[in-house]
């Protein structure tokens, strides 16, 4: 089955042609591990699983890479505040960040690369790229010469007089504004975080970590990337120019961007203040579930404006679907089954798919047991865990959780008593205090 998708570099709709057979390489810009993600960070990993799951869906085989970026000024002065190492600090957020991925239903990358890791790859790239003549050195760094790049900005579709020049960070010793950092030389506010390396001690630049790690795990040219629309530049235009510079070949096919989470109006951002974590939406009493239902509700090249209101008729929109899922499985409605193949390989028109598995629970002529093959069928795509949330015994977490709970409401410890019901939301479960004791349920 063909897949077709929306290729940021060429702005059309393309025929996916995987370069290795049925098997497609493809690569995602990850997290920044200096704190919590938030749901718009959520729905650019949401994306990726979806893609993943389509992909697999129709038959390929999926090579999915997500690295994490471990190293770059925010990680060191949150480290340095917190009195910790990058290495402490990363790996804390970065489990933060899996437990949300798990909760979510999106499938663990087959690599996830730290750049701590890939120094020394990073440095091999920038030699040649100096030795090439494609980067310099100045007083405080190694800059790529943008001047030297073919067709640098098409990505971005950049008019190159005005629009780079404007938009740059800039050392007075630069040969042009436009040029990027490849590496940083050390300075004190490094706290030594920093690597040995033959044109001077230092540490790298955000965009040669994603080209390294990208050659590294997936080879010279890849069939996709992904990542937010934020990311279009500079960070790709700039992991293209290096790439292609020392490869001597295409980086990439298809470059994939999702559209932001907005709030009122504005890009979500840890920056802007206005951000929301997923810890948050499930203190909320929302499963994780439901926020993964809101963001496939929304076409990934749409804005999706996240509001409490919108999540829960997402909430009410999945409890109401799983209902329509019973004990008996059937046959998948072939008929439906070729209609969301088309809506999922036509640039993952999810919300239409999802529109389409309504049309099936509420199609009074196909029987319950082949209505619950069909919808579950779907499910490989959606990931709702519609199977999943119909079987309800309770795990022996909860259960554990859940003693821990009594024993601090008898020590009236409601402060832990909260903490721990909070705990037991985020695991998708509720616990309710009756008349006949505490009352287990699966959040819906
Ligand atoms: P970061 O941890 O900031 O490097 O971001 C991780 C991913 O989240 C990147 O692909 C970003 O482009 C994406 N991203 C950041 N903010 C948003 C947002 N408000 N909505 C959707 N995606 C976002
Ligand atoms: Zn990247």
């Amino acid at each position: 089955m063909d897949v077709r998708l929306f290729n940021s570099l060429s702005r059309s709709i393309e025929k996916l042609e995987p370069i290795h057979d049925r098997e497609v390489r493809m690569y995602n810009c990850g997290p920044t591990v200096y704190g919590f993600a938030h749901i718009g960070n959520l729905r650019s990993f949401i994306v990726n699983d979806m893609l993943r799951r389509v992909l697999e869906y129709t038959g390929h085989d999926v090579m999915q890479v997500m690295n994490i970026t471990d190293i770059d000024d925010k990680m060191i002065t949150r480290a340095n505040e917190q009195g910790v190492s990058i290495h402490t600090l990363g790996l804390e957020y970065e489990n933060f960040l899996f437990a949300d991925l798990k909760s979510l239903n999106v499938l663990t990358p087959h690599k996830i690369p730290h750049a701590t890791a890939h120094v020394g790859g990073m440095i091999v790239m920038i030699e040649k790229l100096i030795r090439e003549g494609f980067a310099y050195k100045t007083s405080d760094g190694v800059y790529f010469e943008v001047a030297k790049a073919k067709n640098y900005g098409a990505l971005a579709h950049l008019n190159m007089d005005a629009e780079t020049e404007a938009r740059v960070e800039g050392t007075l010793d630069k040969k042009s504004a436009r040029d990027f950092a490849l590496w940083k030389f050390e300075t004190p506010d490094d706290y030594g975080n920093a690597y040995d390396a033959s044109f001077g001690r230092g540490r790298p630049g955000w965009h040669i970590e994603c080209s390294e790690m990208a050659r590294d795990t997936l080879g010279e040219t890849i069939d996709i990337h992904t990542g937010g629309v934020d990311l279009i530049f500079p960070h790709h235009t700039n992991e293209i120019s290096q790439s292609e510079a020392f490869n001597g070949k295409p980086f990439v096919k298809i470059w994939l961007h999702n559209e932001f989470v907005m709030v009122d109006g504005q890009k979500m951002s840890k920056s802007l203040g206005n951000h929301t974590t997923l810890k948050i939406i499930t203190e909320s009493g929302f499963p994780p579930l439901a926020f993964r239902y809101f963001v496939l509700g929304a076409h990934y090249r749409s804005k999706l404006n996240f509001t409490f209101e919108a999540l829960e008729g997402a909430q009410n929109a999945l409890k109401k679907l799983t209902e329509h899922i019973g004990e008996e499985v059937g046959s998948v409605n072939k008929d439906y089954k070729e209609r969301f193949v088309d809506f999922i390989t036509q640039d993952l028109d999810i919300p239409r798919a999802l529109a389409l598995a309504w049309e099936v629970a509420k199609d009074a002529s196909i029987s319950p047991a082949d209505k619950t093959a069909t919808l579950l069928d779907f499910d490989r795509v959606f990931g709702l865990g519609l199977f999943v949330r119909k079987k309800e015994t309770v795990p022996n977490n909860i259960k554990v959780l859940t003693k821990s709970r009594e024993e601090a409401r008898e020590n009236k410890d409601w402060k832990k008593s909260d903490k721990i019901r909070n705990e037991i939301n985020f695991l998708g479960w509720r616990v309710e205090d009756t008349e006949k004791g505490t009352k287990i349920s699966k959040l819906d």
